[in-house]
């Protein structure tokens, strides 16, 4: 197995996040920060987590001649039949830029939330990892999910995106934990320790 991988992100918040889990069994983690050209994006057009992560996975193997590590997130509530889901980043359609689309997003959430029940109100955020070859080969693929209520108003100061709106079982949102802590117990912290787990499991 090598022991470098390429994260296909420029984030530094997943890459931290990422390195920290695959270090503990030897793996590097780089991001494309340290390609001197990057390569294009792929084009993520699947209609689930699972597929788009996998398209950019083997597109950047491909494009960079590395073994690539790739996902894709968002939020599945049950009362939306699984939406916002692969059009989370996007779901309202409208803003400028992050900051701008998250709070237009969470608006259009609590407006299409605002008839269900109590009891109706489960979602979930979910990523989904894939870990590819150079020659399109899926080395390891994974699905974490962070589980909780969509809240009838906004709470906390923390996180990004939709972290105010879930509602974890302890009863507050993902935007009131700290940082440390959401990072421990994140569908992404979840999705790359069940990729360590099949990465580290003997050949039978
Ligand atoms: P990405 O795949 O990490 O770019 O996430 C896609 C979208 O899903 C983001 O723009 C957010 O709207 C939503 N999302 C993913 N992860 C989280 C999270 O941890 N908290 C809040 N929203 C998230």
């Amino acid at each position: 197995m090598s022991t470098q991988v390429l994260l296909a992100t420029s984030n530094p918040h997943k890459l931290d996040e990422v390195s920290a889990i695959l270090g503990s069994i030897g793996i590097e983690v780089v991001g494309l920060d340290v390609l001197d050209v990057l390569p294009p994006e792929p084009v993520e057009d699947a209609d689930t987590f699972e597929g788009n992560a996998r398209l950019k996975a083997i597109g950047y193997a491909r494009s960079t001649g590395r073994r690539c590590l790739a996902d894709d997130s968002g939020l599945e509530v049950d009362a939306l039949g699984g939406a916002p889901g692969i059009h989370s980043a996007r779901y309202s359609g409208v803003g400028d830029c992050r900051e701008e689309r998250d709070a237009a997003n969470n608006v259009k959430l609590l407006e299409a939330m605002r008839e269900v029940a109590q009891g109706d109100r489960a979602a979930r955020f979910v990523c989904c990892m894939c870990l590819a070859d150079p020659d399109g080969t899926v080395v390891a693929e994974s699905r974490g999910t962070f589980d909780g209520t969509i809240a009838c108003t906004p709470r906390g100061g923390h996180g990004f995106g939709y972290d105010p709106l879930l509602i974890l079982p302890e009863g507050i949102t993902s935007a009131e934990l700290s940082p440390d802590e959401k990072n421990r117990r994140s569908h992404r912290a979840v999705s790359t320790r069940l990729l360590v787990d099949q990465l580290s499991r003997p050949i039978e």
